[in-house]
């Protein structure tokens, strides 16, 4: 934690999002959130009222891949090696870059796993060694698939809840429609007769 606090990614201060975590509750910005892997906070160090905000930022904003960097070469054994951007088609879900330190993270496992492996903490850099990447992804049962399966029923819910609202306004505005036709049906029959827009019998066969 600490040799994460005081660094900044680019233009985006960090400083207010790594410090005074302990009882105090924490208060952030989520347009603030570090997309730097290295940058973020343990989810389980924010406040548990805001842990489902903080993971719904980086669910919208998906993992860190940027493409169009030079990614440096790293001599192991007698050979130079670097990360390849096609892991990203081979993880386009997780699978996230950090161009400052040269290593990979895994956003499923950072948002909704409690191991604290090489991908969640420091990092994974030995490109020599793509198979562990394949390894980190594990048996249907890993830590890694259950924060998947965790991932995706989060990003479900959310779409649902999307969608929900897309239907309620639809209904809304289908309601809208009728209230307003009946609106002016009225507005014309009361103008036809030369009758005020209020009147008092209200009786079962008046018109009014
Ligand atoms: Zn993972």
């Amino acid at each position: 934690m600490n040799e994460i606090g005081g660094t900044s990614l680019g233009d985006v201060p960090i400083e207010t999002n790594t410090r005074d975590i302990g009882d105090e509750r924490l208060e952030f910005d989520v347009a603030q959130l570090p997309l730097d892997p290295r940058l973020r906070i343990s989810i389980q160090n924010y406040d548990t009222d805001v842990r489902d905000v903080i993971r719904r930022a980086y669910v919208q904003r998906g993992p860190c891949q940027p493409r169009n960097h030079e990614f440096p070469p790293k001599k192991m054994g007698n050979k130079d090696r670097r990360f390849c951007v096609s892991w990203y088609n081979e993880y386009p879900s997780w699978l996230e870059y950090i161009i400052a330190k040269d290593v990979v993270f895994c956003l499923y496992c950072y948002l909704f796993s409690s191991s604290d492996g090489s991908f969640v903490n420091g990092g994974f850099s030995n490109w020599k060694r793509k198979d562990i990447i394949r390894k980190h992804v594990g048996a249907p049962s890993s830590a890694h698939n259950q924060a998947r399966v965790r991932y995706e029923s989060f990003k479900n819910q959310r779409q649902s809840i999307q969608l929900c609202f897309i239907k309620q306004s639809h209904q809304a505005r289908t309601e809208y429609r009728i209230r307003l036709n009946a609106s002016i049906d009225c507005v014309r029959f009361l103008l036809r007769q030369g009758m005020a827009f209020h009147g008092h019998d209200e009786s079962e066969d008046s018109n009014n």
